[in-house]
């Protein structure tokens, strides 16, 4: 049958996504061309804030009206138990986020509707992935036990669970023999890998796993022939160890950007939100990654108006955010999921409030990413070739260590360097989020 699978959300329910797409092919299955050409769609959906989980769920009752098979897959799903049928009656089978695996043979059975809410996945279906391509996602971590007081990820995507670090190493050199050069390992805390269960046989024995078993996974990966880069998300500050800072130190492969999601910057609304963290913890873990390299990149993740934030909470996360000084940062207006600890808190902070707090933080942003961007000017960037630029065709665009776009021009005549191509470039200027440079 010709599919497709359509995402929302984060990185790991992209790489979901392409497993699922990996594990149709190799079904016999076929990609469709476009959505009208589709026989099959597989919504992958997202549920971290209600407005993603309707989007997901408005886009799978469009595809039930005309008349494809469909199927939901993803965080929504296990949220929403067997009231999925509810939402969506005629929804021909919906899957777990671990579940996915099975897509493949509900398909051949035919029987719809059919519902898999297990947390059961096959290490077959983890490692699957489509030919082709340079860049790769690789889930390393799956899963969360931190329950911070607002997210919904750990009653979704069950317990914390790390992969072994064989099935690891042997699925990124499987990519580098297909010729990925750039792996991004995901998980929710991907710094606790091999925390919670071991990931090395070494450490099986001993019953006690180490705060070492991500640095030494990133030490054996970037012993990979064909690995060029290594990223992972995301991370937490507890995570932000000597070991780690070694591992930058001596593997030039491994990109020197941390996504490092703060939230809040007041110590009142983090102790509430249980992110075991203090503003000056956070900002301690900061300084240990700009003193080792001043450039090194830093992003993060911010709430707003969660429950209780007064004016002087919100200035106390903007305040923090200039302290960091943030190459980039994501901002989310805060959302009640249902069975949170903060659900059960009043959603007090009006919508309008929550959108202005939203616009100073960006605003903020804009120019202390154009300040920090400023500072790369007349410094020579070792970039990743992507492709032409989004904005600008006439542009390439790539991406240098820190995840910083830059662009640069096509010289007449020149050859267009390949996929994933390694460029010096100048910075010869620069703007809040991307970067111009030259050849050198
Ligand atoms: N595991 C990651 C975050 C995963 S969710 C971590 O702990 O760092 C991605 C982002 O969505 C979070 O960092 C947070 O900023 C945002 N988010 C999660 N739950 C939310 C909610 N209920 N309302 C608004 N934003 C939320
Ligand atoms: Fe959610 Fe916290 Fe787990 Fe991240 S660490 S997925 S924010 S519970």
């Amino acid at each position: 049958m010709k599919f497709l699978v359509h995402t929302y959300g984060c990185q790991m329910n992209v790489r979901d996504s392409e497993a699922v797409e990996a594990l149709m092919l190799a079904a016999g299955h076929e990609k469709a061309a476009n959505e009208d050409e589709a026989e099959v769609v597989i919504v992958n959906s997202c549920t971290v804030r209600q407005k993603a989980e309707e989007k997901a769920v408005g886009k799978a009752g469009n595809l039930i009206a005309a008349k494809k098979i469909t199927g939901l897959m993803g965080c929504a799903v296990k949220r929403m138990g067997a009231d999925v049928f509810k939402r969506l009656p005629k929804l021909d089978f919906a899957v777990a986020p671990r579940a996915f695996g099975l897509i493949p043979r509900i398909l051949a059975d035919g029987r719809f509707p059919r519902l898999e809410l297990g947390d059961d996945v096959a290490p077959e279906s983890l490692a699957a992935h489509v030919e082709g391509g340079w860049q790769a996602f690789v889930t390393v971590l799956l899963g969360c036990d931190n329950r911070c007081s607002y997210c919904i990820v750990p009653d979704v995507r069950g317990h914390e669970y790390s992969r072994p670090a064989k099935e690891v190493i042997a699925e990124v050199a499987a990519l580098a023999r297909r010729g990925v050069k750039e792996v991004c390992l995901l998980g929710q805390s991907v710094l606790r890998y091999g925390i919670r269960n071991a990931a090395w046989e070494a450490e099986r024995s001993s019953a006690v796993s180490t705060r070492e078993a991500f640095p030494r996974l990133l030490r054996a990966l970037a012993e990979i022939d064909g690995i060029e880069r290594i990223r992972f998300t995301s991370a937490h500050p507890s995570g932000c160890t000597d070991e780690l800072i070694q591992v930058y130190q001596d593997c030039p492969k491994v990109c020197r950007h941390l996504h490092l999601p703060v939230q809040s910057g007041s110590d009142r609304i983090l102790k509430e939100m249980g992110r075991r963290y203090t503003r000056a913890d956070y900002l301690a873990a900061v300084r240990r990654l700009r003193a080792f390299d001043p450039e090194f990149a830093v992003t993060t993740d911010v709430i707003v108006g969660y429950p209780g934030e007064t004016a002087d909470d919100f200035e106390a996360t903007r305040s923090l955010m200039e302290e960091a000084g943030f190459d980039n940062a994501f901002v989310f207006k805060y959302s009640p999921r249902p069975g949170t600890r903060a659900a059960q808190l009043p959603d007090d902070v009006p919508t309008a409030e929550k959108e202005r707090r939203d616009q100073v933080l960006l605003a903020d942003q804009e120019s202390r990413g154009q300040r920090r961007n400023d500072a790369l000017v007349g410094t020579v960037r070792e970039v990743l070739a992507e492709g032409p630029s989004k904005r600008n065709p006439a542009r390439w665009s790539g991406r240098d260590g820190g995840n910083r776009i830059v662009v640069w021009d096509r010289a007449d005549g020149a050859r267009a360097p390949a996929p994933g191509e390694r460029v010096h470039l100048r910075i010869t200027a620069a703007h809040p989020q991307i970067l111009i440079g030259e050849p050198t």
